[in-house]
């Protein structure tokens, strides 16, 4: 098999020893003649696995007890439209835009009518190349939440900051950086992901809250409602189970990089080998503001597009797939999850030395 680097920004690269892992297990889970797939959702070997993936994150995330963990379901898009139902009903919430993601979480907040939505900040009139300011006294002090999108998937920025909130909750939709940089959970009333770029397969949301935010409004589905899912254990119906197995086993691979901490500095090594590579260059350039690159998501063009479009297919010719920017943005993109290698950012860096000669 030749060698391929996955560079997609979700569903992402895995890492190999998991696929190994789950492989040796698929036909046969810890002697009970089935597959992960096929167990009973109430049964003590599934309840195991949920069990140890929860108290795993709560290890490498260091998550305090009055936090709750939730593995859902519906996509981190799902959560535009939890956070503020359980939340902010009758409220108002604030929202920072950076990026198409914010974007969506705002316009998924307006539809709810009785949720009053002011986005305090935006850095939507130069594309998103840049995470806006945001002082304290933009905070309403009797807002329901601040929402961010804590790093950028299509525009390749990230804050590196958090803006100070007071004791209004930050809410963060952390699909793309979580486990890939260290966060301080207590700064948090809300953190939620989708699973697919850093936890796992596609399939699973992972929702971190803070206790006193459940049961704050009356929500009209039980499926929606943040308390009953955290009463029931994330049992209320029947969850995914294979990717929260999946899950469990990313978790213990990270655990053995050194958990978040350690995934945060392999990260920022193969980040930074790819942004020198691009200030070395004189083809190739980073579209983002220097203070707020991503570490996970990084955007890269020509400032030709039919050059872009050959750098592209010569890349995937030779193994280095899915470098295709975002349809909004073009251009290319590198997504460097955890479970992407540091060789195939080496192969990367080469790979556009030797185009750089033959087109430059
Ligand atoms: N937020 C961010 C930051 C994302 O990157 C994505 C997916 N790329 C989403 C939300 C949407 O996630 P999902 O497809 O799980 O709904």
């Amino acid at each position: 098999m030749k060698t391929v680097y996955n560079f997609s920004a979700g569903p992402a690269v895995l890492p190999k020893p998991v696929l190994e892992k789950a492989k040796s297990e698929l036909l046969n889970y810890q002697n009970s003649g089935m597959s992960v797939m096929e167990l009973s959702h109430r049964s003590s070997l599934f309840e195991s696995i949920i069990q140890d993936a929860e108290q795993l994150l709560r290890e490498l995330m260091q998550i305090p007890n009055n936090y709750r963990v939730l593995f859902l379901q519906g996509g981190a898009s799902l959560q535009f439209t939890m956070i503020p139902l359980n939340l902010a009903q009758n409220k108002k919430a604030q929202y920072i835009n950076t990026g198409t993601w914010s974007k969506k979480a705002i316009s998924e907040a307006k539809k709810l009518s009785n949720v009053t939505v002011e986005v305090i900040a935006s850095s939507e009139e130069k594309n998103f190349t840049y995470i806006p300011e945001v002082t304290e006294e933009m905070i309403d002090p009797d807002a329901a939440y601040v929402h961010i999108t804590t790093n950028n998937t299509i525009e390749g920025t990230a804050f590196t900051t958090l803006p100070k909130t007071g004791k209004v909750p930050l809410v963060a939709d952390m699909s793309s950086n979580i486990l890939a940089n260290e966060y301080n959970v207590e700064d948090f009333g809300v953190i939620y992901a989708g699973a697919q770029k850093n936890i796992g397969p596609a399939g699973l949301t992972v929702v971190i809250i803070r206790e006193d935010l459940l049961g704050l409004s009356e929500v009209p589905s039980a499926m929606l409602d943040y308390k009953i899912q955290a009463e029931s254990h994330s049992l209320y119906n029947t969850p995914p189970t294979f990717s929260i197995y999946m899950a469990k086993l990313v978790f213990e691979w990270i655990k053995e990089q050194g958990a978040a901490a350690g995934m945060f500095k392999q990260d920022q090594e193969k980040a930074a080998l790819l942004y020198q590579a691009l200030e070395r260059s004189s083809l190739f350039s980073s579209p983002v503001n220097p203070a707020n690159r991503s570490l996970t998501n990084i955007p890269f063009i020509t400032g030709n597009e039919t050059l872009d479009k050959k750098f592209i297919a010569e890349a995937t010719e030779m193994g280095l797939e899915n470098l295709k920017g975002h349809r909004l943005v073009g251009g290319m993109r590198a997504s460097l999850y955890n479970a992407f290698p540091i060789a195939g950012v080496h192969a990367l860096i080469d790979f556009m030395q030797a185009f750089e000669k033959e087109n430059g």
